[in-house]
């Protein structure tokens, strides 16, 4: 007898309409939730750890235990008082999407599989292009697994185009406020440290021009070759957009690639405030955008644009001999020949149909609904006594201590406090309000891109700390 996999059709549609229900109970109620639980490894090893089971048991059995034990009760990143990280807001359209591409197991790679696939991607990537005034005919992009990926992807094209085979005297640039994931990126190519500049930003966060230009000019006198820039749009710590006019006329005098991270900030493209911050973003040669961050859309989905499709063909295009028969014509992309992986999942449909469904006015009201929400909770921080802003609300990012003037305190008693107020916020389970460390001070820090957080979420978790404040200090006296 051969193993099979097959349920009957009565039983796949009464346990994928649980599925559903289940899904759709969590999207109504995701307020009463906590937005995470804590757990030990020790916990969840009391749960879950066993050997692979040799013989199944009843499907519903097996779903019962994975919601009681798996989700239950935490809402997680798309909770609206998840402030911390970067939240995941999501939408339903999508998740159900998702669920379609996964159904349908979809292979996203090759036009002559699934031209469907391919085209969604087109179309949707024509979109993105259009939104960051990038060109559409030699312009292109590819979906990737999230904004990780589109940076390793996009630096790995800098590189190929930039330098060919020899990047041995290259050099690459990028702040000290650039997310993390270049590096990583940076470090996965097998560049060396000394093939590394970390320049420090300027008061704001900012990359300073000045330093900027210092560096390539001393590079390029001991005879390397700067070959890229990686400009934030949107620090993931602040919001902070480095001066994209001003990099892209460096990049265009020294013939330095211009990378743009934007997996935080991308997004606020939609709304006039966020476009007046990411003026020259246009400018770039390479953009990542992070979908499965502002733009609403479930994990993972993040993307790479850039301002010349054949940049990633030469990059990324190999003909082995096992897929000699797909060459098609060239307008008939095969997605394989854009990016690493050759097979994807169908990342396009969920951002297809939820702005289908949607339109883009939903998506740009809630970016600026976002942006503004931040800034009024920073006018709200500055009539208060008790706190102080040490970044003012950027793209939907602020950050701030709890430092009352009165008290006078020192920076080493601020910092004990400001990490005893999240970590008692965090114990309580009311909300995910973590620090971050800004010129060496610790900070609260609040991302608020969820369009379900409103006003009196925010207020009310800072009632939460002010009362925690208040309890720290009265214990420490
Ligand atoms: C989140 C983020 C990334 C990494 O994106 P992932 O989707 O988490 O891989 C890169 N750059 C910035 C600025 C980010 O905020």
């Amino acid at each position: 007898m051969s193993a099979h996999f097959d349920l009957s059709k009565e039983e796949m549609k009464s346990y994928g309409y649980k599925i559903v229900d289940l899904i759709a109970e969590h999207w109504g109620n995701i307020e009463s939730k906590k937005p995470l639980l804590k757990a030990s490894r020790e916990e969840m090893d009391d749960i879950f750890l066993q050997e692979a089971p040799e013989e199944g048991m009843p499907a519903e059995e097996v779903l019962n235990f994975v919601m009681k034990n798996v989700i239950a009760d935490s809402a997680g990143m798309s909770h609206p008082k998840v402030y911390s990280f970067v939240p995941g807001p999501s939408n339903f359209i999508s998740a159900m999407a998702d669920g379609l591409a996964s159904g349908f197991n979809i292979f996203s790679s090759i036009w002559m599989i699934s031209p469907s696939a391919a085209e969604l991607e087109i179309v949707t990537m024509n979109w993105l292009l259009k939104m960051f005034n990038f060109p559409i005919q030699k312009g292109g992009g590819i979906f990737t697994s999230g904004g990780s990926m589109a940076n390793l992807t996009a630096l790995a094209t800098a590189r190929r185009i930039k330098c060919g085979d020899d990047f041995s005297k290259a050099v690459i640039y990028l702040s000290d406020q650039a997310h993390s994931s270049n590096i990583k990126a940076i470090r996965v190519l097998g560049f060396k440290k000394e093939q590394i500049r970390v320049l420090p930003t300027d008061l704001e966060f900012r990359i300073s021009i000045n330093k900027l230009k210092n560096a390539i000019a001393k590079d390029k006198l001991e005879g390397l070759q700067p070959f890229c820039f990686i400009a934030s749009a949107g620090t993931t710590n602040t919001g902070t957009v480095d001066p994209l006019d001003a990099i892209a006329d460096i990049c265009e005098e020294e013939e330095i690639w211009m990378h743009v991270d934007g997996a935080y900030g991308g997004a606020a493209i939609l709304s006039e405030k966020g476009a007046r911050e990411l003026k020259g973003i246009e400018r770039a040669d390479s953009l990542t955008v992070d979908p499965h961050k502002w733009f609403y859309q479930p994990y993972e989905i993040g993307c790479l644009l850039v301002k010349d499709a054949s940049w990633l063909s030469n990059t990324f295009s190999e003909k082995p001999e096992y897929l000699r028969d797909i060459e098609g014509n060239e307008s008939e992309i095969n997605f394989y020949d854009y990016g690493i992986q050759l097979t994807r999942r169908f990342r396009a449909l969920k951002f297809y149909m939820s702005i289908k469904t949607y339109g883009l006015n939903t998506f740009k009201k809630a970016v600026s609904y976002n942006i503004d929400l931040a800034d009024k909770v920073e006018k709200m921080l500055r009539k208060s006594k008790n706190w102080e802003i040490i970044s003012p609300a950027t793209l939907a990012v602020i950050n701030f201590r709890y430092n009352p003037i009165h008290l006078d305190l020192t920076e080493k008693e601020l910092d004990v406090l400001n990490q005893k107020i999240s970590d008692k916020v965090m114990d309580s389970g009311e909300a995910l309000l973590v620090t971050t460390i800004l010129n060496k001070q610790v900070v609260l820090r609040m991302c608020l891109i969820n369009p379900k957080t409103t006003f009196e979420d925010v207020r009310g978790t800072f009632l939460l700390c002010n009362s925690y404040a208040e309890k720290i200090l009265s214990e420490g006296k």
